[in-house]
């Protein structure tokens, strides 16, 4: 095995699609603000060779979620598809697609992980939203790895939230990222950061 500074670090990208950042019931505009810096860390990824999955929406049938939020993303749809900014990536990471909030919750991403985690010291999560798909998966996936040294990272500028009212975006922004430090998931910022594990990747 690998010494753990040698190790890879995993970059998932969450839910960069249509329906969240362009149009349908649940995209707000202002998610587009954190296409450019994710736009950066795939690129640093990719150039050092490090695995990159996109998980994303494709809902079929009635989820539980649709209980709580409308009918969004459903498999095949405009929603459902990445953004035009990163389609381009498409042939260079692993898409796994989601009928639920958490990620973790279902099949592909733990086959993933089973498979590869032994190779990487941190998974880096980036994408929206952060109160709902990026808390549950950072906690669960901390959860998982609790007695182990790999590192769950949440940039706070890489992440973001649509708004259930007026200016409320910036602040379920906020709290969900508290509660997931409390939680033992490291907040790091991705702009202006001169921490030298960041400026490697
Ligand atoms: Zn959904």
């Amino acid at each position: 095995m690998k010494n753990f500074e040698e190790k890879q670090k995993l970059l998932i990208v969450v839910d960069m699609v249509n329906g969240f950042l362009k149009g349908g019931p649940l995209h707000d505009k202002k998610i587009n603000k954190i296409t450019p810096i994710i736009d950066k860390e795939i690129q640093k990824f990719l150039k050092y060779e490090y695995d990159v999955i996109f998980l994303q929406d494709a809902h079929v049938g009635f989820p539980e979620e649709f209980n709580n939020f409308p009918p969004h993303c459903l498999k095949g749809s405009w929603e459902a598809e990445t953004i035009d900014e990163f389609k381009k990536y498409l042939p260079n990471v692993t898409l796994i697609e989601k009928n639920t909030i958490n990620g973790l919750e279902e099949a592909p991403l733990n086959n993933f992980l089973n498979q590869h985690e032994n190779k990487y010291n941190e998974i880096r999560i980036v994408g929206d939203c952060t109160p709902y798909c990026i808390k549950t998966l950072a906690d669960s996936l901390k959860k998982m790895y609790r007695y182990n040294k790999l590192r769950i990272t949440v940039p706070s500028d890489a992440t973001y939230t649509f708004g259930t009212c007026a200016k409320s975006a910036d602040i379920e922004h906020e709290k969900a990222l508290q509660e997931m430090q409390k939680n033992g998931v490291g907040i790091i910022k991705l702009q202006n950061n001169h921490d030298e594990i960041n400026e490697r990747i």
